[in-house]
């Protein structure tokens, strides 16, 4: 059986693999499968239009009625499918890729991203071409939605926003010229005094990539100094991760604001935080130390949320800054986080530096090998690692004295991944140059 989605929906270069054919073609397939209603949404990538209008084109000729939600975060979209009665939604986004590139993400009625069998589903039916074709006279209609208010209104509703006012916040937003500008600006002077980098709408990003890096955020970094702001946040595209600058400039990494936030809500109400196992453990241990318990789950935030569901968690995350709110909902969302590092800053009374000096330090190297056979490699390797503890819930994750590896088959590309994190810069590098070594020869 063919793939289609990858671990983020479907992604590719726009008008090249990401054609208004595929998009017509997947519309279809989308639309054979859930026959309801479908709300959707881009982010504000040059291809938006031309992708959003093939999608819908095939949604309607199979008699579904789509709600057209314009530029949007994908956790406002998430949202509004959640708590409407719509059957399913779909994205248009390729996150925190470069411009060029663009992509289509389902959402299921609960809010989620689909879990893989539903994608499965949906595969089967596009290449097997099995569409539904409704008549001329059941055409599926489109309405226009406004969901940004709701999005907002949903968020405010769970922030105690007195508390945070108190405080006389500035904060320093870089909106990335994507989805963000439509929500963030608004949710954020709610309760705080705002200044914004990168907040007009631009499919060509000119102010940035995407993804929110050190390197690609040292404009925020430096604004946050010069404006003597008490936080900096920094989105992806479709500004379901934040990342935080501290009131130095400072990056802060997003394992370091996800041990943060987990410590505060286990503190808060006692209970479980699910992540991936590549994970830097200075969230374990900083959660543990607050009485939470900390549930490992394969690598891909609907993983992770789909787990917190199912076991009622307190929190989840993931390090690259995508947090979730199972009091809000059940996806990665950027505004919740950000809303919610302002109410913890504010009733710890602390600066946003003083609490990632609490968070043990770790040090993570991410690297990877190429391989054509990943499956008999991975058995192979099985038996030549020699470790204290394993954990095999994603690949191989080996422990040892001074830090763990990680090495796990991508599920797109034909590569290994390895992440080997130690408790100094010389731990993680030797641990990491050992295990790419010993991956290389195993897979010539
Ligand atoms: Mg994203």
């Amino acid at each position: 059986m063919q793939r289609l989605f990858g671990t983020n929906g479907v992604r590719g270069v726009s008008n090249e693999d990401m054609s208004p054919e595929l998009a017509l073609k997947l519309g279809k397939a989308i639309g054979t499968f859930f026959q309801g209603n479908i709300i959707i949404a881009t982010d504000t990538r040059t291809s938006n239009e031309m992708l959003k209008n093939a999608v819908i084109a095939g949604l309607i000729s199979t008699g579904c009625n789509v709600f057209d939600a314009k530029i949007a975060p994908s956790p406002a979209l998430q949202y509004y499918v959640k708590n409407s009665d719509a059957d399913a939604g779909v994205i248009i986004t390729a996150s925190h890729n470069p411009p060029e590139f663009n992509g289509i993400k389902v959402i299921d009625k609960d809010g989620v991203e689909l879990s893989r069998n539903k994608e499965k589903e949906i595969e089967k039916i596009y290449f097997n071409e099995k569409f539904v074709r409704v008549a001329w006279n059941e055409l599926g209609k489109v309405y226009d939605v406004d969901i940004l208010d709701f999005y907002i209104e949903g968020i405010l509703s769970l922030i105690n926003e007195d508390e945070i006012r108190k405080k006389n916040f500035k904060v320093v937003l870089d909106c990335c010229n994507g989805a963000a500008c439509f929500t963030m600006p608004y949710l954020v002077s709610q309760v705080a005094k705002v200044i914004t980098l990168n907040a007009q709408p631009d499919g060509n990003f000119p102010g940035r990539q995407p993804e929110p890096t050190p390197e690609s955020i040292r404009e925020l970094m430096k604004a946050v100094k010069e404006f003597d702001a008490d936080l900096g946040v920094a989105y992806d595209g479709d500004a379901d991760r934040a990342i935080f600058v501290d009131e130095n400039g400072n990056f802060v990494y997003g394992d370091k604001s996800l041990a943060i936030m987990a410590g505060f809500k286990v503190e808060k109400k006692r209970g479980k935080v699910v992540t991936p196992v590549s994970t830097s453990s200075c969230v374990e241990e900083y959660v543990k130390a607050k009485g939470g318990e900390i549930v490992y789950t394969k690598v891909g935030a609907p993983i992770v949320a789909r787990k917190m569901l199912e076991i009622n968690a307190v929190f989840g995350g993931e390090e690259n800054g995508g947090l979730i709110f199972p009091e809000h909902q059940f996806c990665r969302d950027g505004g919740m986080a950000t809303m919610a590092m302002l109410e913890l800053l504010a009733i710890k009374n602390k600066k946003l530096s003083e609490l990632v000096e609490k968070v043990p330090k770790y040090y993570l190297i991410k690297t990877k090998v190429k391989c054509n056979n990943k499956k008999e490699v991975m058995e192979k390797l099985k038996e030549k690692i020699d470790a204290k503890k394993f954990d095999f819930t994603d690949g191989i994750k080996a422990f040892f004295d001074n830090g763990w590896v990680l090495i796990r088959p991508s599920g797109t590309e034909p590569i290994i991944r390895i992440y080997a994190e130690g408790k100094s810069q010389k731990d993680a590098e030797k641990i990491a140059e050992k295990y790419k070594k010993m991956v290389e020869k195993v897979a010539k």
